[in-house]
């Protein structure tokens, strides 16, 4: 598993993604840019309600929830931010400036800190596991795995 670094300033990921929206031929419009940008700012995943009442804090304008529905949509079409379906939270991606290929992402949550990683997972990890769950008869939609358990820091905290 391999981790994406963070080093790349907000910034420069912002036009990374407003880079990837033209090849797309999609519009990062003023609103859904600024809302990628509160997102990035986050290290925890944030529900669309909380998303809506930060964009309200750092712009001093209310959006209604159901248009950041739409944004983050938006955003998660084109592989910008990730929905963690069993929390219902988003999160940025963190591959917005890397080049390659974007796989089907992976998560681990930490339980404590609640803060979100996204790693990749070899594609014949999830090949394998995706068998054995076709083999059982059950139809799988997403690949996406979202992993519970405690990140080194709030790992090494409970021991200490
Ligand atoms: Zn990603
Ligand atoms: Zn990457
Ligand atoms: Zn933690």
């Amino acid at each position: 598993m391999a981790r994406a670094s963070r080093r790349a300033t907000v910034d420069s990921i912002l036009a990374s993604a407003e880079r990837a929206c033209a090849t797309a031929g999609v519009r990062l419009t003023a609103k859904r840019r600024a809302l990628l940008a509160t997102l990035l700012q986050q290290s925890q995943a944030m529900s669309a309600y909380e998303l809506a009442e930060q964009y309200r804090q750092d712009h001093g304008e209310s959006i209604p929830t159901m248009s950041v529905y739409r944004m983050l949509d938006f955003l998660a079409e084109q592989n910008l931010v990730h929905k963690l379906g069993a929390i219902n939270k988003y999160i940025a991606c963190a591959h917005i400036s890397c080049s390659h290929r974007h796989e089907t992402p992976q998560f681990l949550i930490c339980d404590d800190c609640h803060s979100v990683s996204e790693v990749e997972v070899e594609a014949e990890t999830l090949d394998t596991l995706g068998q054995g769950v076709e083999a059982t008869g059950f139809h799988l939609r997403s690949r996406q795995l979202e992993l519970h358990g405690l990140c080194d820091h709030c790992y090494k905290r409970a021991a200490s």
